[in-house]
């Protein structure tokens, strides 16, 4: 394991200094915050990720969840995933991303992750994890051995010809489906990113996953007021109960009226290279009555442009299985 310089910022104006002196905020960054470790220690370990120095930010006031003037709810960054998915008001008005951390990795690791480490959570593609092997994400120019290597658990939507890793996160799905917004201070000053906007797709720069740049510090998520009488479901489907990753999910908030669908939000996880809202799904749902065929080709909809590699077309069934029983699960439940 490598060497670093372990630093405890006074405040977050001495962090974001501190962090502007890298030369990226993506992937290779000399200059990384720490949240919860979980995801930056075990890459640091397998020297992935190789940071010169290490911010640690647990000691800023970012570990509050709190009301908003307008009726949503503001979300620290060090907020841990165990608090927030227990959290009295999130389980009440937005249980979808309570369903959909409390089924993401273990009880000790929602204990230390927190909110803004699980937004710039990595891929678990083996390859990158592997110093050993080319890998563009890692290092740009390198190829991308698993188009025709191991990529059953990789991605069928947004993908490119220089990388299809997915984007693991179960919390991220939920935010999508909810509109969360993501709350960057920076050198620059402030400024709010549409969850929807916040990560990127690889096109032919995958080593660049979010709009972050060098000094960027995420201060908070929020979340607009809750729908009354939406119904909320998340449904992950993986090769076994605890402790894995998706191979597909599906965040749904929808309201039913009269037996027809008159709101609809609707992400996919396990199956995109981001956190994967589905504009088609959704129109594809308002208007229609809430039944188990309407559901079906909704979930056609959301795979329509998916396009599979060579061991994971499975997940294109799945996907669409995954989905249509979460809206029928908002219905019946
Ligand atoms: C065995 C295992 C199983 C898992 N299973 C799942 C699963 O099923 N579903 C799932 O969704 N996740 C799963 N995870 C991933 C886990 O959710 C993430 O590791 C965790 O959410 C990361 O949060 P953290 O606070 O520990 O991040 P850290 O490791 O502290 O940070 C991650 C990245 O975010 C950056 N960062 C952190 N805070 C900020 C900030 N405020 N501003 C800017 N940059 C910041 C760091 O610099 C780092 O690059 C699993 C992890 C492990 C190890
Ligand atoms: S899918 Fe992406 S992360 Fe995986 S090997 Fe290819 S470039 Fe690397």
């Amino acid at each position: 394991m490598h060497t670093f310089e372990f630093i405890r910022p006074a405040d977050q104006t001495a962090a974001i200094a501190a962090a502007a002196q890298s030369k990226t905020a993506q992937q290779g960054a000399d200059v990384r915050f720490l949240g919860g470790g979980t995801t930056l220690i075990d890459l640091m370990k397998l020297n992935v990720e190789t940071p010169a120095r290490v911010l640690d930010i647990n000691r800023l006031p970012l570990d509050k969840v709190e009301s908003t003037r307008d009726g949503g709810l503001k979300i620290g960054a060090t907020v841990r995933n165990s608090d927030l998915a227990n959290h009295s008001t999130v389980q009440r008005d937005y249980s979808v991303l309570s369903q959909a951390i409390l089924n993401g990795a273990s009880a000790q690791l929602r204990n230390m992750a927190t909110t803004s480490g699980n937004l710039l959570q990595r891929t678990r593609c083996m390859y990158f994890r592997d110093t050993a092997m080319s890998c563009n994400k890692r290092e740009p120019g390198t190829g991308c051995p698993a188009i025709t290597g191991s990529n059953r658990t990789l991605a069928v939507l947004g993908t490119s010809e220089h990388c299809i890793a997915t984007n693991p996160s179960d919390m991220c799905v939920a935010l999508a489906a909810l509109e969360a917004t993501v709350h960057v201070l920076g050198s620059k000053g402030s400024r709010a990113v549409p969850i929807g906007d916040f990560h990127l797709l690889p096109g032919g720069t995958p080593q660049r996953e979010t709009v972050l740049e060098p000094g960027d510090l995420i201060t908070h998520v929020t979340l607009p007021a809750p729908v009354k009488g939406s119904k909320q479901v998340y449904l992950k489907l993986r090769d076994r109960a605890s402790y894995e990753f998706a191979l597909a999910s599906a965040a749904v908030v929808i309201t039913i009226t009269g037996g027809n669908v008159t709101r609809a939000r609707v992400a996919l996880g396990g199956v995109g290279t981001k956190p994967w809202r589905s504009p088609e799904a959704e129109a594809a749902l308002v208007g229609q009555p809430a039944n188990a065929a309407n559901f079906r080709k909704a979930a056609e909809a959301a795979l329509r442009n998916a396009k599979p590699q060579s061991q994971n077309a499975f997940k294109m069934e799945l996907a669409k299985r995954c989905l249509a029983h979460a809206l029928q699960m908002a219905v019946t439940g």
